[in-house]
């Protein structure tokens, strides 16, 4: 039985960077997030797909131990994000949205799950998230929410009914500000945590992320990488590895919290270096835990100078 359920969108994504194209290749929020949660926690993808959606999405899943029971399989065409990247790889410009079998997509989540530790809501129609959290007849220990600005500007009310009922935020660098109204970031979280989630992780692309507590904060980079191929699934990459990490260590304290953060940051390092899901698919344990003694390498530090010892004066 999975300990962390991920609702979100299964896609076909259309994308094109100044390293190549792909079309119709495996994407979508819950699948990104789930193959990287799966090298940390039991998981399970709750979603929508079309008739026109390959086999090989689903054994992609199996071979990484991604519970699918909770993949309804619809008539109509899957959900497709048709995007492109300019040398500023942080920035996903999107095409094209077609929601297509989304629009009649109405999970129920307990007659699949009757229980589970972490929620993670990603990115998808606010509306759907509301439903499932509302549906929830225990509400789970985590619950996590990802976002993007298609939703900010179609679905401002109900996302912000979703804001007040759930733990930690993640959303991009771009749509915090869209959110909160506010540039400076420290204005955006403080406006932001004041909508309901206790923590907001802010992603900043290669400049990795953010993370504010009511009364705190601390950064993480992203892996500094030589090739940078695609940056979709990112984001989702980096949620999937970091509430997977969370779930397993069945703990939220501020140093769990900090692990899993660069966790997930590893995670995300590894999304971007192929396109679609490529980068991610049949990591090592030895791959994924030298990436992690890298990042130490990369954010250690001796102790600081103090005013007792170094400083001039
Ligand atoms: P990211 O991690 O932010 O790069 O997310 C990339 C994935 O988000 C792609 O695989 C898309 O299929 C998916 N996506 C794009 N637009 C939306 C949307 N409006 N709602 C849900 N998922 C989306």
């Amino acid at each position: 039985m999975p300990s962390l359920v991920i609702v979100g969108t299964v896609a076909l994504d259309n994308i094109r960077t100044p390293f190549g194209e792909v079309r119709a290749a495996l994407g979508g929020s819950a699948f990104y997030a789930g193959l990287s949660a799966s090298y940390w926690t039991e998981v399970g993808v709750m979603a929508i797909v079309g008739e026109d959606y390959p086999e090989e999405g689903f054994r992609l899943l199996e071979r990484h131990g991604v519970d699918s029971r909770g993949i309804t399989r619809s008539k109509e065409k899957t959900f497709s994000w048709t995007g492109e990247y300019t040398f500023d790889l942080n920035t996903a410009h999107t095409l094209k949205t077609d929601l297509n079998c989304l629009l009649s997509f109405d999970p129920d989540l307990p007659a699949v799950y009757d229980r589970l530790d972490t929620l993670f809501l990603a990115n998808i129609d606010p509306d759907i998230q509301l439903r499932v959290l509302e549906s929830m007849p225990v509400r789970p220990s985590l619950v996590v929410c990802d976002t993007m600005n298609f939703w900010i500007e179609n679905k401002l009310d109900e996302l912000k009914r979703v804001l007040a009922r759930i733990d930690i935020l993640t959303i991009n660098e771009g749509e915090a500000r869209m959110l909160s109204g506010e540039y400076s970031l420290v204005s955006a979280a403080r406006k932001i945590v004041g909508m309901g989630p206790k923590i907001l992780i802010v992603k900043r692309g290669e400049y990795g992320v953010l993370v504010f507590g009511k009364d705190s904060v601390f950064a993480s980079p992203a892996y500094p990488l030589e090739e940078v191929k695609d940056p979709t699934g990112a984001g989702d990459s980096f949620a999937g590895g970091f509430i997977g990490y969370m779930t397993q260590s069945r703990k939220s304290t501020d140093d769990v919290l900090r692990q899993g953060i660069v966790v997930g940051s590893a995670m995300a390092s590894f999304c971007v270096e192929d396109f679609s899901t490529k980068g991610l698919e049949g990591l090592s344990r030895n791959t994924i835990s030298s990436r992690l003694s890298s990042f130490s390498a990369l954010t250690s530090y001796p102790d600081l100078p103090s005013l007792d010892a170094g400083m001039k004066g």
